[in-house]
């Protein structure tokens, strides 16, 4: 079976207080009704991942960030280094966010760079890839997340690219309230997914992990997690809430 994966991202939202808050309520709530085939992943602000990484030491909450530079170290101010998170205790990392795509102006190649920095400091990236509106409905969406993968994935080799987890997150989902239907998910999760076994063979495809993120809340967690080609979700708005989350986390067959 695939590894079944629930991650928070919970982007550039909390303080300290509010972090160290919903740290604990998350973890209260796993430990009295927890899954131990669901991984679970939060992924706060950087400035909170020792507090997230300290926290969460005897639980099975795991700690992603949500960014990492393309460089190994040296001068590049404000950046954080793959390295960096790695001596913090840092497992996962959110790679390719269309936030950042958009705002930072992140590159397919800078994306591949950065892919390359978590695989060497042993952080299993969480890759997204999703089309825009205007792509969908010029009906260019396999083509975009095809054209998003193979730029900055399909350069790896078999051990490496078996590291990876996909995120497909529909930009026109993300935060607007407006999720993809179960069946538009599952259309594009099968196509990753064939994409990996053209490239890679059947195994690899077989076991690559696929979540689905864009508007997945408690109420419609279930019914996407429910198809095949769906190992998961990447959550954002919904990840801040610790019940609501935890639902989500509980919405597997
Ligand atoms: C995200 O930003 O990765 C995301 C899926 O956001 P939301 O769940 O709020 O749509």
């Amino acid at each position: 079976m695939r590894t079944r994966i629930v991650a928070g991202n919970w982007k550039m939202n909390n303080t300290f207080r509010e972090a160290e808050k919903l740290i604990y309520e998350i973890m209260d709530l796993l430990a009295e009704n927890g899954t131990d085939d669901v991984t679970t992943v939060i992924c706060p602000p950087a400035v909170f991942l020792e507090l997230a990484h300290d926290l969460t030491r005897e639980s099975t909450l795991e700690v992603g960030a949500q960014n990492l530079s393309q460089f190994e170290k040296g001068a590049y101010t404000g950046e954080i280094s793959a390295r960096m998170l790695q001596s913090v205790g840092i497992s996962y990392c959110i790679i390719g966010h269309s936030e950042r795509r958009k705002y930072f102006n992140e590159t397919y190649q800078e994306l591949g760079q950065k892919v390359g920095q978590a695989l060497k400091h042993n952080i299993a990236p969480i890759f997204c890839c999703g089309e825009q509106l205007r792509e969908r409905e010029e009906g260019a969406h396999f083509t975009v997340v095809e054209k998003q993968l193979a730029e900055s994935l399909f350069h790896l080799d078999a051990d490496a690219i078996s590291r990876v987890i996909i995120a497909y997150e529909p930009v026109w989902a993300i935060g607007t309230g407006v999720n993809a239907t179960p069946d538009q998910a599952q259309e594009m999760h099968a196509y990753i997914r064939s994409l990996f076994r053209k490239k890679y063979g059947g195994t690899i495809a077989d076991a690559l992990s696929i979540l689905y993120g864009g508007s997945c809340n408690a109420e419609n967690a279930r019914e996407l997690f429910a198809n095949p080609d769906v190992d998961g979700g990447l959550i954002g708005g919904a990840s801040l809430k610790a019940s609501d989350f935890h639902r989500i986390i509980r919405s597997f067959g």
